[in-house]
């Protein structure tokens, strides 16, 4: 969607005046500190911004996963970072979509009101990587409950989160029926597990993200919380893909609009040799041609949420949503950084605290050459290449 034909433009409205209570010094200290933002995502909650795709019937908004768009590249437009938070959006969707009626029951109500924080997922591995099928944390089951031993790591938020969303294997590859079954999906009470089979190490990173690595030794999970059948998790998780790839779009087209707005501004404000830079083409056109790129990216973002909340097919949409989205972010913080010249790289012009956030996005939560293979091999009928 361009900016003048702008989908939900009251939840818009009431995001961006939110985050105008968070203001660029507000990130710049977090970032400092590499600490969380704590009363930024309580606003969000409070307003109930983080539950609008929870349906009514658990206390959530029920909006379409196209409102969920809209508020992610708010924030994100806004200078603020929705990577704090986001995965709260997606990440019930697997309960939501597998877990019981009870669990539901037990779960979203909390989800929905704030009490409870379910924004830490579990899947990415220090020796598997990518190759989700081969991860070796276990979940051995013992009577009423699943023994849980191995190890995660990037993931995010999970000292954040009273609640996990895990991947585990309960079947050893070697003794399933299709490969890609044999890992299930469970719901981990962080309040209940940390100090009691679970350590969690922060992972200082490039920015402020709440990075951390989760060890599992011997954690006791009841069987309670497995959500749907044993073995199918990863069908689950591919499930929840599409809805994340493209929310996670959204927020990329947010960025993008915000280093587009914050270099055509610089440019036409900075006088050098007695004139604006932005007078030159030289300065010009790379804003411009990112301008151009993340339109036609957020094109591709509003028809992928389109047919996701038609009950469409949208994978191919979904994936291509990403990339496109995320290499415009990336073109537009290049287009930034070298506009502003030697004071992009001030912390005070947050367009360097920017750029590290947005290059995240072409590796997290799926890297470019995964969707590139995607495409190649779903979409265009090519040989697969792993
Ligand atoms: C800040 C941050 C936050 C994250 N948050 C989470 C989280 O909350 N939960 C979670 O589970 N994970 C999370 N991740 C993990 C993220 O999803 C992975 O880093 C990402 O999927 C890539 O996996 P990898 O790092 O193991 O790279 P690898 O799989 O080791 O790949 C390394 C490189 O090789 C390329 N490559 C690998 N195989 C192929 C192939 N067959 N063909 C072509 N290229 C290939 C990849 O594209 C990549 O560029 C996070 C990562 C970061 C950095």
């Amino acid at each position: 969607m361009s900016s003048d034909d702008e989908t939900f433009p009251d939840i818009r409205a009431g995001v961006r005046a939110l985050c105008a209570r968070f203001p660029g010094a507000y990130w710049r200290g977090l970032d400092a500190e590499r600490a969380y933002p704590e009363a930024f995502v309580r606003a969000l909650t409070e307003a109930g911004y983080l539950a609008a795709l929870i349906p009514e019937d658990f206390g959530g908004s029920g909006l379409p996963l196209s409102a969920g768009v809209a508020i992610l590249e708010e924030i994100n437009k806004a200078g603020c970072n929705s990577a704090a938070c986001h995965a709260q959006m997606y990440t019930m969707g697997t309960l939501l979509k597998h877990g019981s009626a009870e669990q539901k029951q037990r779960w979203l109500p909390g989800i929905a009101e704030g009490s409870l924080r379910l924004q830490a997922f579990g899947v990415t591995e220090p020796t598997s990587g990518t190759d989700t099928l081969s991860l070796a944390t276990t979940a051995r089951r013992e009577g009423d409950r699943y023994i849980v031993n191995g190890q995660k790591v990037w993931t995010s938020r999970a000292e954040h989160s009273d609640l996990m969303l895990l991947l585990a294997r309960t079947t050893p590859k070697d003794r399933v029926a299709k490969k890609g079954e044999g890992l299930s999906v469970f719901l981990v009470d962080l309040r209940e597990a940390v100090g009691r089979g679970v350590t969690i190490r922060p992972i200082r990173a490039m920015m402020n993200h709440a990075a951390t690595e989760v060890f599992f030794d011997t954690l006791s999970v009841p069987a309670g919380n497995l959500i749907g059948e044993e073995g199918q998790g990863f069908r689950y998780i591919l499930d929840g893909m599409n809805a994340e790839r493209i929310l996670i779009a959204g927020e990329c087209i947010g960025d993008a609009r915000w280093f587009i707005a914050k270099a055509g501004a610089y440019a036409s404000e900075r006088r050098v040799f007695g004139r604006p830079i932005g007078q030159n083409q030289g300065v010009q056109f790379p804003i411009a041609r990112a301008y151009a790129q993340s339109e036609a990216a957020a094109l591709m973002v509003a028809r992928a949420a389109g047919l996701f909340d038609a009950g469409e097919r949208c994978g191919k949409e979904a994936n291509m949503a990403k990339l496109l989205a995320s290499e415009a972010s990336w073109a537009a913080a290049e287009a930034c950084l070298q506009t502003h010249g030697g004071f992009g790289f001030a912390e005070e012009y947050d367009v360097e605290r920017k750029y590290r956030e947005t290059r995240l996005y072409q590796v997290a939560p799926i890297s470019t050459n995964l969707i590139l293979a995607y495409l190649a091999e779903h979409v265009l009928g090519m040989p697969r290449s792993y």
